[in-house]
C-alpha cells in the first residue's frame, strides 16, 4: 500500500495533522493502536497555563519566552498565533465548538472543583473568563444520584472557594434509578449512551425545571453527547435556566466525543483510519525511512513519502523506559533523556519530574534522527516530543495541535 503520508498515532497530533494532510488532497492513512490521552480530556485545550509554577495569563506572551528546547520554539514563537487560529478552525470544521482565545487565558473547571488556565473551553461546558467577574452567582449543581465519575462534594466546595453561591441538588429519573441495578451503568460514558433520547433528556429537563429554584446557572456533569453536542442543545430547549456542563472523572464524554468527531472528520476527508493496528517496525534507505511494517498487517507494510510519528508518551506507549533506558520502541529513533537513572525522578512527586519533558530528538523542523543521522521524511510532533512537562505547564494539547499543524505544512510545502 503506498500513500503520501502516514502517521503512527491517532490521538489529538496525529489525528490534526491527517485532516490538515487530508484537506489538501493528500492520500494519508493513521495507523492507530488504541485508546489515546483524549478520553482523560475534560472538554478543554490549554495552549500555556504555567511557567515554573507561575499562572500564565498571556500564552502568547509568555511562548516568546520559553527555551529553544521547548516545542513552540522549535516551530516559532511568531507562528504560534497563526497555528492556533488554524487550529481553532479546524476544530470547528470537525464539529467540534469551543471558545477562547490565544491572548489570555481564561479558566475551565476541573471535576475537583479547580480553577485551571486554559485557551479553548467547549461552547456547552463551563468558562470562566475573570475570577474577579463570574458569569452567575447562584448556581445549582445537580448531582446525579449515585453516579460514580464526579465528586460533587468536592467540586462544589471549590465552586464556593470561588465565590458561587452553591446549590448542591441531588436528583435522578426513573430510568436512571433502572440503571443504577448494574452499578457499572452508572459511569459517565454509559449515562451518555442513555440520555442519548428525547424522552430520557426531557425528563432530566424535568428534574431541572423543578428543583432548580432560584439558579442563574445550571450545572450539570458531561454526560451528553457522545458524538456531538446535540444532546446538550436538546435539553437547553427543555429546560428553563441556563446550562454548562462541568467536567467529570476519566473516561471523559467531552475528550472521547472530540477523539471520534475529528476521527469522522479525517474519514470523510477521504483518510485511512486503520484501527486497532500498531505499527512494530520500519525500514531504512539511507537518511529516509521508507515503509513501516505494523501487526496485522504483517508482511504487507505501508509506503509513503512522508512519515509522522505522533505515538504520545510514555502512557501510551510512545516511549518505554526498562531499567536502563528511555527508548523509542517503534523505529528507534534518538531520545533526549538523561542516561542516569537516578536522574529521571525526584522523591517528591510535587516537584517538576525530569522525565516528563523526555521525547524524541528533532531539528528545528521537528524532523526526527536516528543514530545521529537527520531522517529527512520523518516528523515527530504531540507528546511524543521532548522539551515540554505537559502537566506541570499546562501545554499538552496546545502542543499537539500546533506541532502537528507545524510539520503538515513542511510536509506540504
Ligand atoms: C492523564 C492525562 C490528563 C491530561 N489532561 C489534559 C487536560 O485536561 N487538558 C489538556 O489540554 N491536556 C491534557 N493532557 C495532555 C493531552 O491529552 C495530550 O498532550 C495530547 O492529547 C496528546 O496527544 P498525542 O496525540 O500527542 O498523544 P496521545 O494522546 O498519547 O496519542 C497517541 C496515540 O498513539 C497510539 N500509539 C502509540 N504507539 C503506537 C504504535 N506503535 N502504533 C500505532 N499507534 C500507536 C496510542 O495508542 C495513542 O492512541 C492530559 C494528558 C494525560 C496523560
Amino acid at each position: 500500500m503506498r500513500m503520501d503520508t502516514v502517521i503512527i498515532g491517532g490521538g489529538l497530533s496525529g489525528l490534526t495533522c491527517g485532516i490538515a494532510l487530508a484537506k489538501r488532497g493528500q492520500r494519508v492513512a493513521i495507523v492507530a493502536s488504541g485508546q489515546s490521552t483524549l478520553m482523560f480530556n475534560g472538554g478543554s485545550m490549554e495552549l500555556l497555563g504555567s511557567i515554573g509554577g507561575k499562572t500564565v495569563t498571556s500564552p502568547l506572551e509568555a511562548i516568546a519566552t520559553l527555551p529553544q528546547s521547548h516545542p513552540y520554539s522549535k516551530i516559532g514563537a511568531g507562528n504560534i498565533a497563526a497555528l492556533a487560529a488554524s487550529a481553532k478552525e479546524l476544530l470547528a470544521d470537525a464539529g467540534i465548538n469551543m471558545e477562547g482565545n490565544t491572548s489570555a487565558n481564561h479558566w475551565r473547571i476541573t471535576p475537583m472543583g479547580v480553577a485551571k488556565p486554559a485557551w479553548l473551553t467547549l461552547s456547552d461546558h463551563l468558562r470562566i473568563d475573570n475570577l474577579d467577574n463570574l458569569p452567575a452567582k447562584r448556581v445549582a449543581l445537580m448531582c446525579i444520584r449515585g453516579f460514580f465519575d464526579e465528586p460533587n462534594g468536592m467540586l462544589a466546595q471549590g465552586l464556593r472557594d470561588l465565590g458561587f453561591e452553591v446549590k448542591a441538588i441531588e436528583f435522578t429519573t426513573d430510568d436512571i434509578t433502572t440503571l443504577r441495578r448494574s452499578p457499572s451503568e452508572m459511569r459517565a460514558s454509559s449515562l451518555a449512551k442513555h440520555l442519548g433520547s428525547n424522552n430520557a433528556l426531557q425528563r432530566v429537563a424535568d428534574q431541572i425545571n423543578a428543583l432548580a429554584g432560584d439558579a442563574d446557572i445550571v450545572l450539570l456533569p458531561s454526560v451528553l453527547g457522545q458524538n456531538d453536542d446535540n444532546d446538550f442543545q436538546s435539553l437547553q430547549a427543555m429546560a428553563r435556566k441556563p446550562l454548562r456542563l462541568v467536567a467529570t472523572l476519566p473516561p471523559a464524554v467531552a475528550g472521547m466525543r472530540m477523539q471520534t468527531q475529528l476521527r469522522h472528520y479525517f474519514k470523510m476527508l477521504g483518510g485511512n483510519y486503520l484501527m486497532g493496528d500498531t505499527a512494530v517496525s520500519g525500514a531504512f534507505d539511507g537518511d529516509r525511512l521508507t515503509s513501516i511494517t505494523t501487526a496485522k498487517l504483517g508482511d504487507m507494510p505501508l509506503k509513503a513519502d512522508q512519515f509522522v510519528l505522533a505515538t504520545g508518551s510514555f502512557i501510551s506507549r510512545g516511549l518505554v523506559a526498562d531499567y536502563e533506558r528511555v527508548y523509542e520502541p517503534v523505529l528507534g529513533l534518538d531520545v533526549d533523556a538523561d542516561a542516569d537513572r537516578e536522574q529521571w525522578t525526584r522523591f517528591n512527586i510535587l516537584e517538576p519530574q525530569a522525565y516528563m519533558g523526555y521525547g524524541v530528538a528533532t531539528d528545528g523542523n521537528l524532523r526526527c534522527s536516528k543514530q545521529g543521522t537527520t531522517i529527512q521524511n520523518l516528523h515527530a510532533i504531540g507528546s511524543v516530543l521532548s522539551g515540554h512537562d505537559a502537566v506541570k505547564m499546562g501545554d499538552g494539547t496546545g502542543v499537539s495541535m500546533l506541532t502537528a499543524l507545524a510539520a503538515a505544512q513542511s510536509i506540504l510545502a
